[in-house]
């Protein structure tokens, strides 16, 4: 079979949120950019990717306006101990009208249907012996198991967006609804009504495992949509996941030579696994910097690597903290206790919770944070909180 060898100045394996919504910020700032995307399957996955709006930049948000499928003003979060109305613009993007809206946004970018096996610094090659070069390439081939340490906990979901017979009556978003039995770990509903009729509802797991009992949870699923009073439904979409929750940080420090965006290059928050503002932030950076290398003719790749390994340095400062909260939670806490820490949590202040979820901690922040009665017992928090060793342990295990 002949080989075909083609050129672009941006390439990107893996056609997943990541590589299209850099692909979008970086065609914005250089509209003649050549850019290609390779994806191995024909057929979207079905999510819904939801975030804080003050977690991206106004350009950002400008830029992603019409991806957003639907706005709240406010959310509400419940506990056993108490509820809260959490007055914070929250945005939902379902996999539908992003698949819409980001043809309009990436027009111009060269859509490749391939499996790639090989990542170099100038080209991928791909399972049919093809191989696409680029000036710069970068990986969004989404999360790869080999990032993480063993040690790592999950947060795994499965969701139903589900079509009522009749209003159901839910005026906003509860992305916390922890009243449910405590099972499997620390575990909540996730509740986004879309419009009066149409409604996600999530039963999500931070649990010690990735393992999903699809039965099992579609069953509780089941009851705790009756529990909102909906009788006569139709589901018209499911989604599932499991995403690791880092206990260390080695996965931002793995030697890649090469840039790795998205989930793949650890450009998620360690505690609540969004990652579309980290996937953005990245993206502007990379934007600015190809930007910049353009008009003064310096070594595209060179910038770009440049950029993505310092974007990943600023997450790593704060992740470091985040993570040392992630081994509260899932190693000082018992399973059953851990939405203790959470509940506390949402007592704090709104400037505490809005850099929680910025991933921009203040040294306030984190002093805010740690302080007033333990939701954990005190030596084991301390404990795991500082627990270098097992950090090591976990790294140990690794890279042997
Ligand atoms: C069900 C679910 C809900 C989520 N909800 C949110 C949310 O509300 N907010 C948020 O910020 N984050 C959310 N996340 C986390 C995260 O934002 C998503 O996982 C997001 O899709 C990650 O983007 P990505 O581009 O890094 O990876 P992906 O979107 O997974 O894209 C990776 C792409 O690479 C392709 N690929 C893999 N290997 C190859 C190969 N060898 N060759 C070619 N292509 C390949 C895959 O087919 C895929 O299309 C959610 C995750 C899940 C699983």
């Amino acid at each position: 079979m002949e080989q075909k060898v083609s050129q672009y100045d941006l390439l990107i394996a893996g056609g997943g949120l990541a590589a299209f919504l850099t692909a979008a910020i970086v065609l914005k700032k250089c509209p003649s950019l050549r850019v290609a995307i390779v994806e191995k399957n024909q057929q979207r996955s079905q999510h819904t990717w939801s975030f804080h709006a003050k977690d991206l930049s106004p350009n950002a948000l400008d830029i992603i306006g019409p991806l957003i499928s639907q706005k709240w003003d406010e959310y509400t979060v419940k506990f056993p101990d108490h509820e809260r109305k959490i007055a914070l613009e929250y945005c939902s993007i379902r996999s539908e009208d992003f698949w819409k809206s980001i043809g309009t946004l990436t027009k111009t970018v060269t859509r490749i249907t391939g499996e790639v096996c090989e990542v170099d610094k100038t080209e991928l090659r791909l399972s049919d012996q093809n191989v696409v070069k680029g000036r710069i390439v970068l990986d969004a081939r989404g999360v790869s198991g080999k990032n993480f340490a063993k040690g790592t906990g999950w947060q795994k979901f499965i969701g139903f967006e589900i079509e009522t017979d009749e209003a159901h009556g839910i005026a906003r978003p509860t992305i916390m609804d922890a009243t449910v039995e405590q099972i499997d770990g620390f575990r909540f509903f996730y509740v986004l009504p879309f419009s009066k009729n149409k409604v996600l509802i999530e039963d999500t797991y931070y649990s010690d495992i990735p393992h999903l009992d699809i039965q099992k949870i579609e069953k509780e699923i089941g009851s705790y949509i009756q529990r909102l009073g909906i009788n006569k439904y139709k589901i018209t979409a499911k989604e599932s996941g499991s995403l690791p929750i880092p206990l260390n940080h080695s996965y931002l420090l793995s030697k890649v030579n090469l840039p790795e965006i998205g989930m793949r290059g650890g450009f998620f928050h360690p505690t609540s696994g969004y990652s579309l503002p980290f996937s953005i932030s990245c993206a502007e950076q990379l934007a600015a910097q190809i930007f910049y290398a353009k008009h003064v003719h310096s070594d595209l790749f060179e910038k770009s690597r440049q950029s993505v390994y310092i974007s990943r340095m600023a997450l790593f400062k704060s992740a470091k903290f985040l993570i040392r909260l992630n081994r509260m939670l899932f190693r000082a806490a018992a399973p059953e206790k851990r939405w203790h820490v959470l509940s506390q949590f949402y007592r704090k202040d709104m400037r505490t919770i809005t850099e929680f979820y910025s991933g921009k901690l203040s040294l306030k922040t984190k002093f805010s944070m740690i302080t007033g009665v333990p939701p954990v017992p005190l030596m084991s928090g301390l404990k795991h909180f500082f627990s270098d060793a097992a950090e090591f342990h976990d790294r140990k295990a690794i890279h042997g």
